[in-house]
């Protein structure tokens, strides 16, 4: 391991500390710092990793901007009530996704953004927790939902077996030390429980069309560019399978819109939604879409 004070230079797996490595891709951090970062795939377990990735400590600064975290639900724009409906539209199929494993029960979401999700199933009569990392995201949702949500710390405190569901909608990605949350996941998870993992998917057509602009990407904060493979080889790790899969359709344009817009495309709306519907006919025979949902179980 070679530090500098920001990043550090990982000479093997973060999974499986093999050193066999090759390089899939340079590209930069198209979002905010314009630094680069190589794409690297572990040739033992096929996980994907940022490297150099930046430091424990300095993480947080790649996250420092106003756009990332929280689109303000106070601001009225036609971009807002097209997010808001997107939204409401992902809330309602996550949770008829999830309520079809597990009609009720105990909720715990690792991720939870300023609680809408977590809200709705906490509304349906789930016993619901909620972690989130930003201080003032968590806030919004303790404030705002009256939900129980705690910083990452808590994970380490809950009681075991004591979930019938773990939820992470894009987080595992952005996750530090995937053996300690994979570890926290299997202590908190009941027997025959259900761990929901949503991704951006490295098989989907639409990284192949955009390459380093992918905004799937979106170095450094992405630590991890999954495929099918290597969440599977990690899960296994832990006792635990993939055993369905789910496309998350809306992403394909969503991702398409940034990724032109990475592209210098100054009016990236019109390519977006052909490139967004192209890439979902693409995926649609190998089940390879833009962002996937994965069911894990024992
Ligand atoms: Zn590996």
């Amino acid at each position: 391991m070679e530090q500098s004070n920001k990043k550090v230079q990982l000479k093997e797996c973060p999974i499986c500390r093999n050193q066999d490595l090759s390089l899939v891709i340079n590209t930069a951090d198209h979002f905010l710092t314009n630094e680069k970062f190589d794409l690297v795939k572990c040739n033992q377990c096929s996980l994907v990793f940022t490297n150099p990735i930046p430091t424990r400590d300095h993480l947080g600064s790649y996250y420092e901007s106003n756009e990332y975290l929280s689109h303000k639900p106070e601001q009225k724009s036609l971009r807002n009530f097209v997010y808001r409906l997107v939204r409401k539209i992902n809330i309602n199929r996550k949770y008829r996704l999830v309520s079809g494993y597990q009609a009720s029960g105990s909720l715990l979401e690792i991720g939870i953004g300023t609680g809408e999700l977590l809200n709705h199933f906490n509304q349906n009569g789930w016993e619901t927790t909620g972690i989130e990392p930003n201080e003032s995201a968590r806030k919004y949702a303790i404030n705002n939902y009256k939900l129980d949500v705690f910083e990452e710390s808590k994970l380490t405190d809950l009681p075991e077996n004591s979930f019938d569901v773990i939820m992470l909608w894009h987080v595992m990605e952005h996750v530090y030390d995937l053996h300690e949350r994979m570890q926290q996941i299997k202590k908190l998870l009941k027997k025959n429980g259900f761990v929901f993992i949503a991704v951006p998917n490295l098989d989907a057509p639409d990284f192949k069309r955009y390459k380093e602009y992918w905004a799937g990407l979106d170095v450094p904060r992405h630590l991890y560019h999954f495929t099918e493979s290597s969440i599977s080889k990690l899960v296994n790790r832990y006792s635990l399978n993939i055993i369905a899969k789910y496309p998350m359709k809306f992403d394909a344009y969503y991702v398409s819109l940034l990724s032109e817009k990475y592209l210098g495309n100054h009016l990236p709306y019109f390519s977006a939604l052909i490139n967004g519907f192209k890439s979902n006919k693409e995926a649609k025979t190998k089940n390879n879409y833009s962002s996937m949902i994965f069911v894990i179980s024992e």
